[in-house]
């Protein structure tokens, strides 16, 4: 059984479910699993939901890192949850983080960017390569280019 929560009201032990108190907290465990099997019932459900939700959290992350490998040493547009957006060169760090190098991001109560910064996982939306997408702009224009000499 997972760990369960007794209220204590003084030097009485008390139901969370009813009225029922007693200053010994193992007859109130006694009670609760006698008379509240459903109730227990439904906080085991929510204990299963909140773990799923972890290890949904858990297999975002791992999506993420599959984002990160195209990142890595590549100078980056990163997109926050917040909205703020920060250019850098990326270098994947951890499961948990990534750190970004000479960034155009000042935080509140610097004058200048960093030298580096450590950015939580949790907090980033997306990062998009931007040498690649430099590249892809250049062999555009060289199509264009071709496109214009025929
Ligand atoms: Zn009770």
């Amino acid at each position: 059984m997972q760990k369960l929560e007794i209220p204590k009201e003084g030097v009485f032990y008390k139901c969370p479910y009813c009225d029922y108190k007693n200053a010994d907290k193992k007859a109130v465990l006694k009670h609760i699993k006698s008379k509240h099997q459903e109730e227990l019932k439904k906080e085991a459900e929510k204990m299963n939901k909140k773990k799923q939700q972890q290890k949904q959290n858990r297999e975002m992350i791992e999506y993420k890192d599959y984002m990160y490998l195209f990142a890595h040493k590549k100078k980056c547009l990163i997109i926050l949850e917040d909205g703020t957006t920060i250019k850098g060169l990326v270098k994947a760090k951890d499961r948990y983080t990534i750190m970004v190098l000479d960034s155009d991001y000042i935080p509140k109560g610097f004058d200048k960017p960093p030298r580096r910064i450590i950015l939580h996982k949790g907090h980033i939306v997306s990062v998009i390569p931007l040498e690649e997408e430099s590249k892809k702009e250049k062999e555009e224009n060289k199509n264009e280019n071709k496109n214009e000499n025929n």
